[in-house]
């Protein structure tokens, strides 16, 4: 009897359980669905409860399993139709409580048993993946942008720990209670509750892409952990620093990473879209033809320092004899300032390196030499250097992650580091400087004393339609869309630059020291009479 397999056995895990299962409904052909089920996590106990690692293994403390054709086998029946299939299947706990015991088990179909059915339904693994959420929850959320009461939502269905999930969507919780307006995006594998790729920005993430759009960064951290991969989005601020605008975390290898964060960025900020001048790209990224279709009016740069390694190491691996020469000249490939320069380095370059490395060379740099090469690939205003940019932007990374963390240990990770990186970046000192070589001494002193104000903890910051609000704790002050003027007395009164101004320019990315502020007071200036 197929009964007397299965009655009175037992699991000592779900996920045993599960692998069993799968088998034998493939041996049989038969769907089984989960219809009811007790999670153990959501269990109360009157008598001492199981042990954790009991609740992480067995996960139910019962479970009702129904044929596919199982459809509310107590309706009358309609039209001569058959009634719903009985066959089923009950799991529980065993008393001793660290075990599942098949109690139940009725294994006869009122209808025959399809092949080409069972191969089109059937999926491996479903069981265990429910097991932590639904999976058509899952399914379904997958590759949208989620809010608040998304991810709490999600946490209600969450069942046990599973793949990290629950920390994942705990971190997103937390980002959602401070932060309402940030977008994040999850992608869940197909069919299971893993989460494959987030995509996350906060409000000031997004607040800095809308002021600072010209020219944006893409690159992938390296070294940073054995599962998941992150790449950043920067663009460069009023003081010439790289600033994250958007995270994506995702497994490693995970294709197309650049199509995917571009269009989820433009999807958050779409006035993006447009006004992306140049974008530079780490040496590895690919699928470069994305930029085009996202960001149309973007020219695509390759970090060329990058390049640069790349092109040397590969010329080792490809038998490059020990040779001064070879690093110079490739050094002067990369920097020649004109199409004849570069020609004359190529020229060289069949002299003394091998012909693999040359032939190497003319299919994957030779094509693309506009996107990273000096004479075309310049840095586009403001001395820019793409190459310095990512490597500071690499080694803010390292200071501020964890050793191999989670995913969620990750966001946690980089959302702390957002809040600091404001504050490390204001050198008070050197500002002071700055003002005091244009100023006269006594509104230098003044600035310099408001400069001492500007990384105070209480304030919170709004924009608005005129500009930024922002609030002390005591009162508000109203600012200007370029950062120039505020409305407190400091500013009115001295029309020199407030802890106000200071303060809202530190967190949107404006530079603090800007001549600009000294506009409406010249008399304040060094040389005025
Ligand atoms: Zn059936
Ligand atoms: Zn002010």
């Amino acid at each position: 009897m197929e009964e007397d397999e299965l009655q009175e056995k037992e699991f000592f895990s779900w996920e045993e359980f599960s692998a069993f299962f799968d088998a034998w409904c493939e041996r049989r052909k038969v769907l089984f669905f989960v219809k009811n089920s007790v999670p153990l996590s959501k269990c109360k106990w009157a008598t001492a409860p199981p042990r954790p690692d009991v609740v992480e293994a067995l996960k139910y403390s019962s479970v009702r399993l129904v044929c596919k054709d199982f459809r509310g086998s107590s309706k009358p029946d309609q039209g001569g139709q058959q009634k719903g299939c009985c066959a089923s299947i009950v799991l529980k706990m065993s008393p001793k409580k660290d075990r599942l015991i098949v109690t139940e088990c009725q294994l006869t179909h009122n209808h025959a048993l399809c092949p080409i059915e069972f191969a089109y339904y059937f999926k491996k693994g479903y069981l265990m993946a429910n097991s932590c959420l639904p999976v058509r929850t899952t399914n379904k959320i997958s590759k949208q942008f989620v809010g608040g009461p998304d991810v709490r939502r999600l946490l209600s269905y969450c069942k046990s720990r599973d793949h990290g999930v629950l920390d994942v969507l705990t971190v997103l919780d937390g980002l959602f209670a401070s932060d309402p307006s940030a977008k994040v995006k999850l992608v869940f594998m197909e069919d299971k509750v893993i989460v494959q790729t987030i995509f996350f920005l906060s409000s000031r993430m997004m607040a800095l892409s809308r002021r600072f759009p010209l020219m944006l960064f893409f690159d992938r951290m390296v070294g940073l952990n054995e599962e998941f991969d992150l790449y950043s989005v920067l663009c460069v601020d009023g003081a010439g620093r790289g600033r994250e605008v958007a995270y994506c975390l995702t497994q490693r290898e995970t294709p197309d990473l650049l199509r995917f964060t571009l269009a989820s960025l433009v999807q958050s900020v779409p006035e993006v879209k447009l006004q992306v001048r140049c974008i530079t790209l780490g040496v590895e990224i690919a699928h470069l033809e994305a930029v085009k279709e996202l960001l149309p009016n973007a020219r695509v740069q390759i970090c060329r320092s990058q390049v640069l390694e790349t092109l040397f190491s590969k010329a080792q691996e490809l038998g490059a004899a020990e040779d001064e020469r070879i690093w110079p000249l490739l050094c002067r490939l990369a920097a020649a300032k004109s199409p004849a320069a570069y020609q004359q380095a190529v020229q060289e370059m069949k002299t003394i390196l091998p012909q693999r490395f040359v032939r190497y060379f003319r299919r994957h740099w030779q094509p693309r030499s506009e996107m990273w090469v000096q004479f075309w690939a310049f840095e586009t205003a403001r001395n820019v250097n793409a190459c310095e940019l990512l490597k500071q932007h690499q080694r803010r990374l390292l200071a501020a992650l964890s050793p191999s963390p989670t995913v969620a240990q990750c966001m946690l990770d980089l959302l702390a580091m957002q809040v600091g990186s404001e504050a490390h970046e204001l050198d008070e000192g050197e500002l002071a400087t700055h003002y005091r070589a244009i100023c006269k001494p006594e509104p230098a002193g003044l600035i310099e004393e408001e400069l001492g104000f500007a990384r105070h903890g209480r304030y919170r910051f709004q924009e608005t339609a005129e500009g930024y609000l922002l609030h002390d704790g005591l009162s508000k002050f109203t600012m200007d869309q370029a950062l120039t003027r505020c409305s407190c007395s400091i500013y009115t009164s001295s029309l020199l630059p407030c802890r106000h101004l200071f303060a809202t320019r530190l967190r949107t990315g404006l530079a603090l020291f800007d001549p600009g502020l000294l506009h409406r007071n010249r008399a304040a200036l060094l040389g005025a009479c």
